[in-house]
């Protein structure tokens, strides 16, 4: 379990986000700084700062999320493609140190990804 961040003040209702999907044992939310229409975040309920340290069962429970959820978003905001990705360790660009799964809707001619 890594220090309490943000994500698990949002997981206990203490700040607002915009809930997309919830299960007992991940969240989806709206990111606050979109890098596009409908970008949201995947996490466990439960803060593991890194991958490696989630367990396996976990693993499998937050790809499922984020299995389901693709779809949904890209029909959403009538995406062309999505953007699937983990910073993993702060020089990665891992700012909040909670696992979080960024899903990015992208469109023909956007010129970038995350
Ligand atoms: P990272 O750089 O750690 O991979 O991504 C952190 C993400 O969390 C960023 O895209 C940032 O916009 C988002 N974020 C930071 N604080 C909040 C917050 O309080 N609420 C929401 N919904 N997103 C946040």
């Amino acid at each position: 379990m890594s220090e309490e961040t943000i994500f698990d003040k949002i997981v206990a209702g203490e700040i607002p986000a915009r809930t997309v999907h919830e299960t007992d044992t991940t969240l989806a939310f709206l990111d606050a700084n979109p890098l596009a229409p409908g970008h949201t975040l995947v996490i466990p309920k439960e803060g593991y700062e890194r991958v490696r340290d989630l367990p396996a069962s976990l693993s499998a429970d937050l790809f499922a999320a984020v299995h389901e959820l693709t779809p949904r978003i890209e029909a959403a905001v009538d995406a062309d493609a999505i953007t699937i990705g983990i910073n993993d360790g702060p020089a990665a660009g891992q700012e909040i140190p909670h696992v979080h799964v960024h899903i990015v809707p992208r469109f023909e001619g956007d010129g970038g990804g995350p």
